[in-house]
């Protein structure tokens, strides 16, 4: 074994062998991966080999396409067959509300270039004999589906990273990382110890004692999972015959079940709900190649209705239970890219889908540690979603409620139960009194909407119960005052002498003056966005930043990245060390005037202005800004006030009528003035100008901003797509995001967020189209439950274009 290498890999299952493919056919070649037994000894060997293109996540669903079209390459590179079948497969909906999902699903693969064809029942049987088509109302037709040999793949991956110049080595475990002064890792293993400048920690059903070895503790968990194989079945004899091909995949969602021939009979494996975790706590190192015990009355109910909607499979015998385990991350998407506060040290883990997500993995690893980026937007992959907050019980409880889910529908006004409340506020019983319907967001209950008492979310694809009180929420604030929570935001405090010039890099917008705040993008060295903050000049306190709070860690991980190495420059992520309230609407000053001694007027707090001010007998720092659009302030306060600052502003707002607004009503104030929100209009893939954010740039500024050059080449060449708003002629349901946007009769973009703007009575979606016809006003329409609706682009904000309200 080597004694240094550039890179070493740890875990020889599908995926740490994916990433080490990628990294030598990148150049990198220097790279050794270590296995502790034979390769595919974790969850690997006892895959069913399913694979398909379809994810929830439209950026996910690109890189499962990748995968899939890369197992031709590395069989050829390789010699090693992969036993690839392409059979193609149905989607089956039992109900009216899954066949209004797979038309989402359908209308989203028009963009990606994922060929779906809804198809009826009787059609469906058509193409999979075995259902009963009375048992489902609608299908859609995926060619791109199939199955492969797991242990094949995974051998293939690793000899064509070994003809490409990379090392293998078996049979030996890593028991130890430990991080050297001079910041190489030293990777000690029974045989010996190898020096690296990067780990990977491919570790799969072993990923959470790789991530102990150095400190971490990943959220991941493995779930035990079965799929049953059963005898010969003469209908599959048959059709084998007749057509000369294999019975294709079927996914029955209703049933929570997958299906695909499997030699002279079939496969059915389940998610069952009664799901049962594997090895909680700490997984055994003596686990390789075996089974866990098959455990048929757990999935029973599941195959009840197999049996139902497939009655062929009344007739046979089942030869063999397989159980295995394998690993989720909370939300079931992988855990991947480099770990904040390790530098070098990255993750290729808690992949539940290896065959169809472990090429698009190991594609972005590699580029991300090659490159510095991963090449793609990889958001909903990124380990830096989880911070702290996602320990082994809230994992736990995650992980358990997502596998009994993953089939399930999740409409978009649906919340999730499980592990919750975690982190909440001290107003968070206040806001519960008052009717406050949760949300999460980074962990952090979150208000949606205040309800009636007797209401509460219907799930719905269409416009639901909250409709009409999420319109008096707005209406509270666009005709009065009308106060919401905000510590959701992530809040920064930057300090130290060399705060102002790495401020001037970081970030590429203009350094606003003492007590002046103002719009920050940040860029990427490819000047594509990489976070949109507000930021304050708070003199001689230092910096404030407030930005998304779903990308606190994300954004820690880039910044620490760039800290210079002398101590001149401190930042710190304040989480729920500061709360936030803000009040808005034409009513917000006179009532602000109320409730502090300080001088509000627009005289002395202009919009833009930040500084200190008492609520009440509670110390804030105030902000004249409101996302909602209107006039506004933020007022942030340390948790230990934030019910005295909370109950002052309640108490003087009566006389003017003041109410509570949530994230819904947030939503549709937001809307009508085109702003944008990070991880929907703003993603690292999007350019300032074609995001809009241009505006905030300063080109001009002589600091040498982090992607400056690639900024002013976008400004020059035009960039390919612009952000745009339109208005839809909807019925009863208004966009969520990912929906298609027709021109001219073609699918040329893709709605980012939406909704209905009660204000403006419109409903509103926003979205990315060529630069080429992002001037056009008409001929637009978005497909919307499986509806073409006529769009019309709306330039100005539907609400205070002229900035009159906001700047009174
Ligand atoms: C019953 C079942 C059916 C499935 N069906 C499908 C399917 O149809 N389609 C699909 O895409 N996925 C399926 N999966 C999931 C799939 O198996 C996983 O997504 C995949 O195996 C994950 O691969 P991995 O490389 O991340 O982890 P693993 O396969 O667990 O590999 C990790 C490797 O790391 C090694 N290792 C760990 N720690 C160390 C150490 N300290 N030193 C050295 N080596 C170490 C282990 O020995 C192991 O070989 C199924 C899983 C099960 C259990």
């Amino acid at each position: 074994m080597k004694s240094h290498a550039k890179v070493v890999v740890i875990g020889g299952g599908v995926v740490g062998c994916s990433v080490l493919f990628h990294l030598a056919r990148h150049g990198w070649t220097d790279v050794v991966l270590l296995e502790r037994d034979e390769l595919t000894s974790g969850s690997t060997w006892h895959a069913a080999g399913g694979m398909h293109t379809i994810n929830g996540d439209p950026n996910v669903a690109k890189l499962q396409k990748y995968t899939i079209n890369l197992y031709k390459e590395i069989e050829e590179l390789s010699g090693q067959a992969t036993g690839v079948h392409l059979t193609g497969g149905v989607l089956l909906a039992a109900t009216e509300a899954r066949l209004d999902w797979l038309r989402g699903v359908v209308a989203k693969g028009r963009y990606l270039g994922i060929e779906l064809e809804e198809i009826s029942p009787s059609e469906a049987a058509e193409l999979m004999p075995l259902l009963d088509p009375k048992q489902f109302v609608g299908a859609v037709r995926n060619k791109e589906d199939g199955h492969l040999d797991p242990s094949g793949v995974t051998h293939a991956y690793a000899k064509a990273a070994r003809k490409l110049g990379a090392e293998v080595e078996r049979f030996t475990k890593v028991e130890d990382i430990v991080r050297r002064a001079d910041g190489m890792w030293r990777v000690i293993t029974n045989k010996g110890e190898v020096v690296a400048e990067h780990v990977v920690n491919a570790g799969g059903l072993w990923a959470r004692e790789v991530g102990r070895m150095v400190g971490l503790e990943l959220p991941v968990l493995a779930m035990e999972h079965m799929y049953l194989i059963t005898e010969d079945m003469p209908e599959v004899a048959a059709w084998n015959q007749k057509t000369g091909t294999e019975i294709i995949h079927a996914v029955d969602f209703d049933g929570e079940l997958y299906l695909r021939q499997e030699r002279g009979g079939m496969l059915m494996g389940t998610y069952e709900k009664a799901n049962k975790p594997w090895s909680e706590f700490q997984t055994p190192w003596n686990f390789g190649h075996e089974l866990l015990a098959p455990d048929i009355d757990r999935i029973a109910p599941s195959l009840e209705v197999g049996f139902r909607h497939f009655p062929a499979f009344q007739n046979t015998g089942i030869k063999q239970i397989i159980n295995g385990p394998f690993t989720f991350a909370p939300d079931g998407n992988p855990l991947v890219g480099p770990v904040r506060g390790l530098p070098g040290f990255w993750v290729a883990c808690g992949v539940m889908a290896g065959f169809s997500q472990g090429g698009g993995v190991g594609l972005a690893l590699s580029n991300w540690m090659i490159e510095g980026d991963p090449g793609a937007d990889i958001w909903a992959m990124d380990v830096a979603r989880y911070g702290d907050w996602a320990t082994m019980a809230y994992t736990n409880a995650k992980v358990r409620e997502n596998y009994s889910r993953r089939f399930s529908i999740r409409f978009p006004n649906e919340e999730l139960p499980a592990g919750r409340p975690l982190k909440t506020t001290p107003v968070y019983d206040l806001l519960s009194a008052k009717g406050a319907q949760w949300g999460v967001a980074y962990g952090l209950e979150v208000p949606l909407w205040y309800a009636p008492v007797g209401v509460k979310d219907e799930f719905s694809w269409r416009r639901s119960s909250d409709f009409t009180q999420v319109a008096r929420e707005v209406a509270t604030v666009r005709d009065g005052v009308g106060l919401s929570e905000i510590s959701s935001f992530a809040k920064y405090k930057v300090t130290g002498e060399g705060a102002a010039a790495w401020l001037d890099r970081m970030l590429a917008c203009k350094l606003p003056k003492p007590g002046r705040m103002t719009l920050a993008p940040m860029l990427k060295e490819d000047g594509k966005l990489i976070g949109d903050f507000t930021l304050a000049n708070l003199g001689s306190e230092g910096w404030f930043l407030a930005g998304s709070g779903i990308a606190e860690q994300y954004h820690m991980r880039w910044f620490e990245k760039h800290l210079p190495g002398d101590g001149s420059v401190r930042i710190e992520a304040l989480g729920a060390k500061l709360t936030g309230l803000s009040i808005a609407g034409p009513k917000a000053r006179d009532m602000l005037a109320k409730a502090t001694r300080a001088d509000v007027s627009n005289a002395a707090v202009p919009f833009m202005a930040i500084g200190r001010m008492d609520i009440g007998m509670a110390p804030c720092l105030v902000g004249r800004v409101s996302y909602t659009g209107d006039l506004g302030y933020e007022m942030w306060v340390a948790p230990e006030y934030q019910r005295a600052a909370f109950q002052a502003l309640m108490a003087t707002g009566e006389e003017f009528g003041i109410g509570l607004f949530g994230s819904r009503a947030l939503n549709a104030l937001r809307l009508e003035k085109n702003y944008g929100s990070w991880a929907r209009e703003y993603r690292p893939i999007y350019g300032p100008l074609e995001a809009g954010l241009d505006r905030f740039v300063a080109y001009s500024k002589d600091a040498d901003f982090i992607g400056k050059a690639a900024a002013l080449a976008e400004r020059k060449q035009g960039g390919k797509l612009r952000l745009r708003a339109f208005i839809l002629d909807a019925d009863d349901a208004d966009v969520i995001g990912d929906e298609p946007i027709w021109f001219d009769g073609a699918v040329r973009g893709w709605v980012t967020s939406g909704g209905y703007a009660h204000h403006s009575k419109k409903s509103v979606a926003v979205g990315y189209v060529p630069k080429e016809i992002a001037d056009e006003s008409d001929g637009f329409e978005i497909e919307l439950l499986g509806k073409r609706h006529a769009a019309r682009m709306q330039a100005a904000p539907l609400f205070d274009a002229n900035f009159e309200r906001m700047r009174a």
